[in-house]
């Protein structure tokens, strides 16, 4: 049986009247953030108790909707441990590291996160309706001294002017929706005056901090600016509750496609059962999930940390045992700002010249025969290939594949093979244009 959607408000919050329970302002200005407003709610264990008394720790903020979802005589409670910070917290681990996808090394200017060639992370506010344990940003998320930077966004949107190759326009933080409706839709517009800005996306965990916030007037104003797709954050089916799935439609309705990114947590998803549940929950609700991410290695986070096997293993179990629809990607996002790596369970088992090997879901083994003649389109009266947009000193392996480069070599790979002295040369070297990694350039 599947789990039911439903609504829940913690015993405390029994008389608030609804006009202010469902008025997301209230929710914000209520939010709790000390061991003695919690400790109404739930009873603390010594370990979170002993997180909530440090005062440098990263900032705790609950929204009431959010911590009513949570079982108060659970220590153990899966919702409990994405808001509620343990000691564990203070616990350092081999590779943790600030910054682990070197975001700010990729920013060209203060918040703008250009890593990949035709898109960009834009960080618009410090702010979130809560704050999840295990924060990939937590070095600059949650400073409540700074809500929006308009300098910073003016010389964002100065760069993106200049940058045409950026077709795609992630907004995140910090979560952009809890900026004030001026701020936000004032954004937007700007973000639209530019002409090579085909979509807009927006990365937020309001929808499950905060699902008041979805108002018609809010959906209403986002459909001014299409096409723009919104992922939420759901880790586990016991955040999708009557609020969020209303809060979806009403997205879904405004023409919005709904994505999904989760993290794969210790003690709160790592689990292929509750995982099966989870995206078959939010596929009933209209959101497609993209992404299971592995816990970054940011520091405060170790605890939740599993090995990468736990997500192979998650896959392999949902894909053909579900709607394709509900399978999401599995991504290690590379420490060093190398960017997100699909990895996956080998379905490829081996290969001949005529001939492939494969496995299906249930472990059943089969072939498929190449075709004998191939035929491939041709690239020079096809027009696609000739408008193709570059891609500089990112090509990467594509490159490789595509043909006008032969080899990819480390910085200084000559210097080091050319013991002898002798410059070896290919015949035709020239031809080739190598690409370097570090500099973008060898030679
Ligand atoms: C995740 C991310 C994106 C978007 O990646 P997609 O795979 O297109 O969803 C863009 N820029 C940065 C820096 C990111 O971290």
């Amino acid at each position: 049986m599947p789990t039911p959607i439903v609504s829940k408000r913690a015993p405390i919050y029994a008389d608030v009247p609804n006009e202010k329970w469902n008025d997301w302002r209230w929710q914000l200005s209520h939010r709790l953030n000390t061991a003695e407003d919690i400790e109404k709610v739930l009873t603390l264990t010594e370990s979170e108790r002993k997180a909530l008394q440090k005062p440098d720790l990263f900032r705790v903020d609950v929204t009431p909707y959010y911590i009513s979802l949570i079982d108060p005589n659970d220590p153990n409670d899966p919702v409990r441990k994405q808001i509620i910070p343990t000691s564990e917290e203070m616990n350092a681990f081999t590779a943790m590291m600030e910054d682990s996808l070197a975001e700010d090394r990729h920013s060209p200017v203060p918040g703008l996160v250009h890593r990949y060639p035709d898109r960009v992370l834009m960080l618009v506010t410090t702010q979130c309706a809560s704050y999840c344990r295990y924060c990939t940003r937590s070095r600059i998320v949650g400073d409540p001294g700074q809500t929006f930077n308009r300098q910073d966004f003016e010389m964002q949107i100065e760069y993106l002017k200049r940058t045409p190759q950026v077709r795609d326009v992630l907004l995140s933080g910090g979560d952009p929706l809890v900026l004030a409706p001026k701020i936000l839709e004032e954004l937007l517009t700007r973000l639209r005056e530019i002409p090579h800005i085909e979509i807009i996306r927006i990365g937020s965990r309001v929808p499950v901090f905060m699902p008041m916030r979805i108002t018609q007037e809010l959906c209403d104003m986002l459909a001014r600016f299409h096409p723009l797709w919104l992922n939420i954050h759901v880790n586990h089916p016991n955040e999708i509750s009557t609020e969020v799935a209303e809060a979806c439609d009403r997205m879904s309705r405004a023409g919005i496609p709904l994505g999904n990114q989760s993290v794969l947590l210790a003690g709160v998803n790592d689990c292929v059962h509750i995982q099966r549940e989870l995206v078959q929950k939010l596929t009933r609700i209209r959101v497609r999930p993209y992404y299971l991410y592995q816990c970054d290695l940011v520091e405060g986070a170790g605890h939740f940390r599993t090995p990468v096997a736990k997500g192979i293993e998650i896959i392999e179990g949902l894909r053909g045992h579900t709607s394709g629809y509900a399978v999401p990607q599995f991504i290690v996002d590379a420490p060093g700002g190398g960017g997100k790596i699909p990895v996956m369970p080998n379905y490829l088992l081996s290969m001949s010249d005529h001939k492939i090997i494969v496995r299906n879901y249930e472990g059943y083994i089969t072939t498929y025969e190449e075709p004998t003649e191939y035929k491939s389109h041709d690239p020079k009266t096809c027009l696609f290939c000739q408008n193709k947009r570059p891609e500089p000193g990112q090509t990467g392996l594509t490159g490789l594949l595509d043909g006008d480069q032969m080899f990819i070599k480390p910085q200084d790979f000559d210097e080091l093979h050319n013991r002898n002295g002798i410059q070896h040369r290919l015949k035709d070297e020239k031809k080739w244009k190598p690409l370097g990694i570090g500099s973008g350039e060898t030679d």
